[in-house]
């Protein structure tokens, strides 16, 4: 029965999220007009800019607090992930070649590995990398998405200089074993990178991430906070080459001038996404587990990944299912026009309609993973709420 709805039900929580209660207070006062206590440009020397400055310093101190970093210098203010992926890439690889060619290490033009499940803002830069001289490899992973230490040491070599592998996967849920993962490339003389953007505040086991890489990049807008803001985690002494030429903010590490009001929102989220996190992760397994059992006991509709119950090798908000047959843009609009929002996995061109490159890594074929859907969690995720995705979705597939 298609609904008009007012109020959609929002399950597309790893595309954005709401904006949080608390970002939205730690924002307000930016947006009002003309006080000078809130619109200063936190690298001017008078008065007005130095109160942003505070402002920015202290939501800095926040960020890194939340994290766990162990400095808040550590914390550098970007425009998001896709702008902290791409320096993080591009900024260390360059850095530590470098530094590998000062020590007389035989490096040639340098070489990276990334894993194939990436987002394309990491898969993206590994391209720009090849564009500058260096050789790109990708580790193998299995059906999961899950990348092995083991898989990660065959795609080394004498030259890596710098591995890049997620924390946890945008589109099905995988979370790789970053500890193993980081020692593996450190013990061969690389630097390790992570985009642990959608595992921050899903799972405990995030804390492993800043303890064990050497970077690490963050996005507000998928934890409650503004679009436009993200954190390029760089612990201390890291080689790094700044990305964007300018006026040397961020100590010189990001140049432009920083958004005060979108930072102390992210600030204010991040602090929001620290706390609860196993109780936040216990409600949302309750609710992908639920919705994995249903959608495998009909037929026609596939789970792509087969998450076990409970399982917390997997993100707790993510359900990634195929329907053979389908296409996951037909799928995605009939949803909507019963008043859901989820995502596919397919990057759709005017041309073609390509099965994601997630999916294929992961061995999918292509008619099943053509169909592909993402259903991802909220804070709000209620059994109520999946019990009628799964009447509209079991009505749609005609089950
Ligand atoms: N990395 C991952 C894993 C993501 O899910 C996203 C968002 O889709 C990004 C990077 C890019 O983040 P942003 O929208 O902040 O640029």
């Amino acid at each position: 029965m298609l609904r008009s709805h007012a109020t959609p039900v929002y399950l597309d929580n790893a595309a954005t999220t709401p904006l949080c209660e608390e970002a939205a207070r730690a924002m307000r006062p930016y947006m009002e007009a003309g006080d000078e206590a809130w619109f200063g440009n936190a690298n001017s020397l008078h008065g007005v800019g130095r109160n942003a400055f505070v402002r920015l310093e202290d939501a800095r101190l926040s960020v890194a607090r939340s994290l766990k970093a162990s400095r808040p210098d550590e914390v550098v203010f970007t425009s998001g992930a896709t702008e902290a992926d791409n320096a993080a890439l591009v900024g260390m690889a360059l850095a530590a070649r470098d530094a590998a060619r000062q020590r007389g290490r035989r490096v040639n033009g340098g070489h990276v590995v990334v894993s194939r499940i990436e987002h394309d803002a990491v898969l993206g830069s590994a391209r720009m990398l090849k564009a500058l001289g260096f050789e790109v490899s990708f580790a193998d992973n299995d059906s999961q998405g899950r990348v092995s230490a083991g898989a990660l040491e065959r795609a080394m070599r004498e030259d890596t200089l710098l591995v890049s592998i997620m924390a946890a996967n945008n589109e099905v849920g995988t979370i790789e074993p970053v500890a193993e993962l980081a020692q593996a490339a450190h013990e061969r003389g690389a630097l390790f990178h992570s985009d642990a953007v959608q595992l921050f505040g899903k799972e405990e086991c995030f804390s492993c991430v800043l303890e064990h890489a050497d970077a690490a990049s963050f996005s507000a807008h998928k934890i409650g906070g503004p679009k436009g803001v993200g954190v390029l985690y760089l612990k201390t002494r890291t080689p790094f080459q700044p990305y964007l030429a300018g006026g040397g903010q961020e100590r010189g590490l990001r140049s432009g001038t920083q958004n005060v009001a979108g930072i102390a929102g992210a600030a204010a989220a991040f602090e929001h996404y620290a706390r609860f996190v196993e109780e936040r992760a216990d409600r949302m397994r309750e609710v992908r587990d639920y919705l994995y059992e249903k959608l495998s006991e009909c037929s026609k509709a596939v789970p792509s990944v087969a998450v076990p119950r409970g399982s917390r090798d997997f993100l707790p908000n993510i359900v990634s299912v195929c329907v053979r047959g389908w296409e996951s843009e037909t799928l995605i609009m009939q949803l909507d026009a019963r008043g859901f929002c989820v995502s596919g996995g397919s990057a759709c061109s005017s041309a073609s309609l390509d099965p994601s490159h997630v999916l294929t890594a992961l061995g999918i074929e292509r008619n099943l993973a053509q169909g592909s859907v993402r259903i991802s969690l909220g804070e709000d995720a209620s059994i109520e709420q999946a019990d009628a995705f799964l009447a509209a979705f079991f009505e749609v597939v005609g089950v």
